[in-house]
């Protein structure tokens, strides 16, 4: 870290997140750090874990409360993701597996 007017390396914070140059006086803010995809990882792990119990069966409708947090791409992922591992979770036939399987496929297309 070093003044980006000065070059100096004599560096203070402030209390208003900001650096400061001890030898010239500049400031500069810190730096933001992007939580977003943090924010975004959250989320889906909450609505996960608000529909994977939930009475909604078909991709369908999972996918349209979905889209009301989510974007389309996400919203398919997580809507995938929950009927795959609701029919894990309910360790079913082969068959009902299969159909399963066959409607968390859709919800990709
Ligand atoms: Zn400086």
């Amino acid at each position: 870290m070093f003044c980006p007017k000065c070059g100096s390396r004599e560096i203070a914070l402030l209390p208003s997140n900001e650096f400061i140059c001890k030898r010239c006086g500049h400031r500069w803010p810190i730096p933001q750090v992007d939580y977003s995809w943090i924010e975004l990882d959250i989320k889906k792990a909450k609505l996960f874990e608000k529909y994977i119990d939930a009475p909604i069966e078909s991709c369908e409708e999972l996918l349209t409360q979905l889209l009301k947090e989510l974007d389309e791409k996400n919203a398919r992922l997580l809507a995938a993701k929950i009927l795959i591992q609701r029919a894990e979770r309910r360790k079913l036939t082969k068959a009902e597996l299969a159909r399963y399987y066959a409607d968390a496929d859709r919800c990709f297309q």
